[in-house]
């Protein structure tokens, strides 16, 4: 259904986005400045992209140095910054070869260009198809709409990608029947982000990798939204144990600055040989000075631990909210600092509820509202987080209270 314009909205952009009516012109940490001075809570960091927050000294310091030197290369010379960042994720991740792209739809394209050509040159051309699953997001290529699968961002853009199947969430029988023959890959995201902070529990993890070992599939992890320290692992599906044979990461790595990655083993980029792909942008030095600086934070002794110990400060504190409020937040599900709060009234009264706390998170499917807070975000953040949140609660609750009627959920 078509929605209402936008106050804010402008008549030379494509109409793409209904955007929320506040402008903000500063950032500092978990904070947001907006043109009338006003202060924000910003628990949406770009939907999990300012994983340090809004103007690191570490970042800016890293990108105003690198501009003053060199801002692009073709990709026909060597680029330094690609060659100590790629050494940096290969020695911190299950990777051996890692390929830069400047966003996380061309990060999944080259996941599933790498398994494709993978089989192709293990003498298997027909092994092209992805598996993924239902919920799942991957971007808004014509590609990786098709491997999300989802109606309402296939519809009217033409014929469907071919190469792409998809299961039910979590339907054991659906994979055990499905006939594995042309699979070249199973795509998946170890925490569902758009799909409403859905985690797959690690035994899937494992019986999906034991089921890619039975068949000689290959497994991506989309990480696009998992990675960079966002579940308090640098990687999201180190938790499970299961090691995966390519992955897609992107927003976290920049902290803000467009820069994505496939990483891959050895064995599964086996045949991504010279002239198969390429991209004139990806890895540029910017970007790689950029990207370098973040891993330093991220990678620094103690940071992940922090991401944990904020998590489940807001964690308990999220447990209290709902059990005070159990007519607004139905539960609190994800890991780390990826969190879903899904409810129990339609998800968009919350989010403009905490916006009324100046307040800021992500709307998610299955009627959830995420909190995806800067990695950066200390106890006292949280804190506030907890009061606003408490608050905007609060005030649905007495909503719900004065006009019962309301309280019901929509229909799914
Ligand atoms: C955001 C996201 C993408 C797409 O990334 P873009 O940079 O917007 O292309 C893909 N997969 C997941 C899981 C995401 O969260």
């Amino acid at each position: 259904m078509a929605q209402p314009a936008s106050p804010a909205a402008s008549p030379t952009l494509f109409a793409t986005y209904n955007r929320a009516p506040m402008t903000f012109v500063r950032g500092e940490g978990c904070w947001l400045t907006d043109d009338a001075g006003a202060r924000w809570l910003d628990f949406s960091a770009g939907v999990a992209v300012n994983s340090l927050g809004h103007a690191h000294p570490h970042l800016v310091a890293a990108l105003t140095e690198q501009a003053g030197k060199l801002w692009h290369l073709a990709n026909i010379h060597r680029v330094p910054g690609q060659e100590e960042l790629s050494r940096r994720y290969c020695e911190h991740t299950f990777a051996d070869r890692v390929f830069f792209t400047n966003s996380g739809a061309e990060a999944i394209e080259c996941a599933i260009k790498t398994a494709r050509r993978y089989h192709f040159v293990k003498g298997h051309p027909e092994r092209t198809t992805v598996l993924t699953f239902e919920g799942a997001f991957h971007g808004r290529t014509l590609a990786a709409i098709a491997a999300g699968g989802q109606a309402k961002y296939l519809e009217g853009f033409g014929p469907k990608v071919q190469g792409f199947e998809q299961l039910p969430f979590a339907d054991h029988k659906a994979l055990e029947a499905f006939d594995m023959g042309t699979v070249a890959a199973i795509l998946i995201e170890p925490v569902q982000g758009e799909g409403g902070i859905r985690p797959v529990p690690a035994q899937c993890l494992r019986g999906l990798r034991d089921l890619c070992d039975r068949t000689g599939a290959l497994m991506i992890f989309d990480e696009i939204q998992t990675g960079i320290g966002r579940t308090g692992y640098l990687l999201a599906h180190e938790k499970s144990g299961v090691t995966p044979d390519i992955v897609a990461i992107a927003k976290g790595m920049g902290g803000g600055f467009p820069v994505g990655a496939c990483l891959a083993t050895e064995e599964a980029a086996s045949g991504m040989t010279a002239g198969t792909h390429g991209t004139t942008y990806g890895g540029n030095p910017l970007a790689m000075a950029v990207g370098n600086a973040v891993l330093d934070v991220v990678l620094e002794n103690g940071f992940l631990d922090h991401v944990r110990d904020v998590s489940l400060y807001l964690w308990q504190g999220l447990g209290a909210i709902m059990a005070a409020h159990p007519d607004v937040i139905e539960t609190v599900r994800g890991e780390g600092l990826m969190i879903g709060l899904k409810c129990k009234v339609e998800n968009t009264r919350l989010h403009l509820a905490m916006r009324a706390e100046n307040m800021l998170a992500v709307m998610a499917g299955d009627n959830v509202v995420r909190l995806l807070p800067p990695l950066v975000a200390t106890r006292e953040d949280a804190r506030e987080a907890l009061d606003r949140i408490g608050r905007a609660c609060a005030a649905i609750s007495a909503e719900n209270a004065a006009a019962p009627s309301k309280a019901a959920p929509q229909a799914a």
